[in-house]
């Protein structure tokens, strides 16, 4: 449970006169003067009413947040790490080079991909990387493919990165959950440039027909694009690779134990098959001899995407957590599935709707539509498990359920905590509709108007004057 405090902000304490410096201060500093301690103490506080995965069940579908191991946090802060310039001469910085070249090297071997860029700084731009490569590819080939195809449950950053790269969008129904193959094969032509795909879906299901989906997609010389940002279901246990992807991103800041939220930094790499190795961006890293180099010689690339070369401290994070895992990685894709279908079934057991019901791989979405006969909303629902101390799943995501929860438990959670979450999701069930309303009723701040809070945030102590 989180703590609650009455904390005002630092420019409402009222400050100690320290008379004698008066003469010296600058005048124009408007804010507080305050002793360190009192300093410290609202800052613990405020630290102490937030919540976080360090504290607490934070099943956010789609979103990934695991446990990140501290040592990840300390090999990050390493003076070669983090107190190295972008700008310093190659031969200065070998090992940073190296980290990078293993790295990519990694990927490949988890993706069955032949090369990544490093540089990306989220999914999403991952994303329209990996757009910029399908549309210098066709270029390159002298054909004029205009479309990229994408289901209605994709990410919504997926159409919007498509269309940035100057692509028109198709989007087709879902079928049990699933691509529909026919409405595919009816909307792939001669100008369709890419297949947008998440697999698992963001239904938590695989796509199982993928081969037959790759087959259309390559008979009409289109590429086929795997959204990869939650690779916890797969790793070590099947390939983007060896499904027919040709292009594909990961979320680092997801998969590969970096803490996320709130914006940033991340890392998006993305990988491509060989035939189009020579469009990523530039510079690449090489190894000559015993050296490590970087290399701007290919004529083909879509150039730069990032100031230098990518977010390092976050490459470095998953550099460690593949060497820390190393074989077990697929042990942590076991556990998350298994861990997502055994909550699964307790809310089902409880008396939630799963549709599509079926195996789900690392997540899975439930539909608590049919609770808008008692006037109650999935959000209802979600502000309601604050009071119980948990963090609630994604809402209204994927579109094409309603009322969705999505629920990723993640590799890390335990039996008993999965348990707990279940049971009190069971109790919410049969709660007053009233009090589910107007919930949360023990957090530090209750309900927000959510639109006026994603159209007009306050986000300096400026705004609140
Ligand atoms: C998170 C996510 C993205 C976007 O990643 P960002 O780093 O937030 O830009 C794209 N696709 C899927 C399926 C995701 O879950």
């Amino acid at each position: 449970m989180m703590a609650k405090y009455d904390e005002p902000l630092l420019n409402e304490i009222e400050e100690e006169k320290e008379e004698k410096f008066e003469e010296i201060e600058r005048k124009e500093l408007n804010i507080p003067n305050l002793p360190e301690r009192q300093v410290m103490k609202h800052f613990i506080h405020l630290s102490q009413m937030n919540y976080g995965v360090d504290t607490g069940f934070y099943p956010l579908g789609s979103c990934t947040m695991k446990y990140n191991p501290k040592l990840l946090q300390r090999i990050a802060s390493m003076e070669k790490i983090n107190f190295v310039s972008p700008l310093q001469d190659e031969s200065t910085v070998q090992g940073n080079l190296q980290l990078m070249y293993e790295l990519e090297k990694m990927l490949c071997e988890i993706t069955g991909m032949d090369a990544f860029t490093l540089q990306p700084a989220a999914g999403a731009h991952g994303e329209f990387t990996g757009m910029l490569i399908a549309r210098a590819y066709f270029e390159w080939k002298g054909e004029r493919r205009k479309n990229v195809i994408i289901p209605d449950s994709a990410h919504g950053t997926n159409p919007a990165s498509a269309r940035m790269a100057g692509f028109n969008v198709i989007e087709i129904p879902s079928k049990n959950g699933r691509v529909d193959l026919d409405a595919l094969e009816h909307v792939v032509d001669g100008e369709t440039a890419a297949f947008m795909l998440t697999n698992p879906n963001t239904l938590g299901i695989f796509e199982k027909d993928i081969l037959k989906i790759a087959k259309v997609i390559k008979e009409a010389g289109a590429l086929l694009y795997y959204d990869g940002a939650n690779l916890n279901a797969i790793m070590g246990k099947a390939k983007p690779g060896d499904m027919g992807f040709d292009i594909c991103h990961l979320n680092l800041h997801k998969t590969f134990a970096t803490p996320h939220g709130g914006g940033g930094p991340g890392a998006g790499p993305v990988g491509v098959k060989k035939f189009l190795e020579d469009f990523l961006p530039l510079p690449r890293i090489k190894k000559v001899g015993n050296e490590y180099k970087f290399d701007y010689s290919s004529k083909k690339s879509i150039g730069k995407v990032s100031m230098f070369y990518g977010n390092f401290a976050v490459l470095a994070k998953a550099y460690t957590y593949i060497l820390m895992k190393g074989k077990e990685l697929k042990n942590a894709s076991e556990k998350a599935v298994l861990n997502s279908n055994y909550l699964m079934e307790k809310l089902r057991k409880a008396g939630y709707d799963v549709p599509y019901y079926g195996r789900r791989m690392h997540e899975f979405v439930i539909s608590l539509s049919d609770l808008r006969k008692k006037g109650i909303r999935a959000i209802d629902v979600a502000k309601r498990l604050l009071d119980y101390g948990f963090h609630p799943p994604t809402v209204y995501f994927p579109l094409i359920v309603e009322e969705a929860f999505m629920i990723e438990p993640t590799e890390d959670e335990n039996k008993a905590t999965l348990d707990k979450f279940a049971e009190v999701m069971g109790k919410i069930l049969h709660e007053d509709a009233e009090l589910l309303k107007n919930s949360p009723h023990s957090t530090p701040v209750k309900r927000v108007n959510e639109v006026m809070a994603a159209k007009k945030p306050k986000l300096t102590w400026k705004d609140l004057k």
